[in-house]
């Protein structure tokens, strides 16, 4: 056993022959074990495009020839509900207001059992992984009607899916905290249980200070990370975002707080939004927009010239705050459409963001990866040496193709074992 142990450890892969993001020419990677020993570039070579992977095993040597795609760090999904997904079949209508679908779901949730939450977060998982997610956020919901059971049932999933993907569970009260009578003593053995982070929302309780107070003190109290749902409407005297902001740097957690939405700030005027983006960045506050389920749930009172509903993406990214996008929901009420692949998002925010461009699909890349990382206080992911190799080899010559063709990856590595050919749901 521990020949094979060691033996596993050593294991060196060479992925010759592929792109890196940000960068021109071809380059080698190459990994030992769980981690990136050394990437070399490939001086005079032009190597066209194949979407094939050759494989060479030499015993302890894996030699896989990338014909010229693209590898990037493995995909990071930071906002995503995976026990209220995949519910379409058991909606009695489409919801018309983000009301209706918060209504609606309670009124599902009533019918959850562990083993559905866990069947229907496994095929979201695996969903994800297929498309080159390595690491993702999940925010769990904990109130009266579910109890611990979803944090339960999250965390089998994370046991059972850790060997493609690092599962980070946010205990998330999305029915308040005071809104819900025993809420909070179930926020606190939720994360006794092993919650990663500590979940709020600006929009369920009556009193948002105390909520606040509540959330950040727990938060403290169990050195987690904070990661709230804040400010999901087109009114501009939603703000509970500085609020948050302001709670950061009294409690000193500065780069360790994530809010999701935040499309009120979308609502303001320029130079308010302005004023408002400074302090966020301030308070290294992460924003993550949520596109897929703001599109469609906000606007839909107005009737003529109808908002968009986003936060505004490229203001907060010109004033320093690290701005990020996630998938959210996944065939629900709150979104009915989804297939789990995060370019898809990308995609989505690239055309209704106005991010058109070469740099702008770097961009779009770089937060899906280096910089949504940062969410999860990962500081130094990138390829290369010494990183943990968790990466994705896209069959594509560029970021910006892959943005446009959105393909499944040849193959991912997590923590340096590569996942191919990528399982789906059906094939467990
Ligand atoms: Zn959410």
């Amino acid at each position: 056993m521990i020949m094979n142990d060691r033996s596993e450890h050593n294991k060196v892969q060479i992925i010759y022959n592929c792109r890196l993001p940000e960068q021109t020419g071809f380059f080698d990677v190459t990994l030992r074990g769980e981690h990136i020993e050394q990437v070399s570039s490939r001086v005079g070579e032009d190597i066209a495009l194949e979407s094939v992977l050759e494989e060479d095993l030499i015993s302890n040597e894996r030699k896989i020839d990338a014909r010229g795609g693209l590898l990037i760090p493995g995909l990071i999904e930071p906002h995503i509900h995976m026990e209220k997904a995949m519910l379409l079949h058991r909606m009695p209508k489409e919801a018309a207001s983000l009301q209706e679908a918060i209504a609606m779901t309670v009124k599902l949730k009533e019918g959850f059992t562990k083993q559905d939450m866990i069947a229907r977060s496994l095929d979201v998982a695996y969903r994800i992984n297929s498309y080159g997610v390595t690491t993702a956020r999940c925010h769990v919901e904990v109130d009266p009607v579910l109890g611990l059971s979803a944090i339960e049932s999250l965390l089998e999933v994370k046991d059972r899916v850790s060997d493609r993907m690092d599962l980070n569970i946010v205990a998330f009260p999305q029915e308040g905290i005071y809104a819900a009578p025993g809420t909070a003593e179930l926020m606190k053995e939720a994360v006794k249980l092993g919650a990663d982070a500590v979940g709020g929302i600006t929009y369920m309780d009556p009193d948002l200070d105390e909520h606040l107070s509540f959330v950040f003190r727990l938060a403290a109290e169990y050195d987690l990370p904070l990661d709230f749902h804040a400010d999901f409407s087109l009114d501009p005297c939603d703000r509970g975002i500085m609020q948050i902001a302001r709670r950061t740097k009294e409690f000193g957690y500065e780069g360790r707080v994530a809010a999701g939405h935040v499309t009120s700030l979308g609502a303001m005027p320029r130079e308010e939004a302005v004023l408002c983006a400074q302090q966020i960045a301030e308070s290294g506050v992460h924003i993550i927009t949520l596109p897929a389920t703001d599109l469609y749930m906000n606007g839909r009172q107005d009737t003529d010239n109808v908002r968009r509903g986003l936060t505004p993406v490229r203001l907060l990214l010109e004033q320093g705050v690290n701005v990020l996008y996630g998938a959210n929901n996944i065939r629900n009420a709150f979104t009915p459409f989804g297939t789990g692949n995060v370019m898809d998002i990308a995609w989505l925010l690239a055309h209704t963001a106005y991010m058109g461009s070469e740099n702008d699909a770097k961009l779009l890349v770089k937060m899906g990866t280096t910089l949504a990382a940062q969410v999860l206080g990962m500081f130094n992911y990138r390829i290369s040496a010494g990183q943990t190799a968790d990466l994705a080899l896209f069959p594509v010559a560029s970021e910006r193709e892959l943005l446009i063709e959105r393909p499944k990856p040849l193959a991912v590595w997590k923590n340096g074992k590569m996942l191919r050919p990528i399982k789906t749901a059906e094939d467990y």
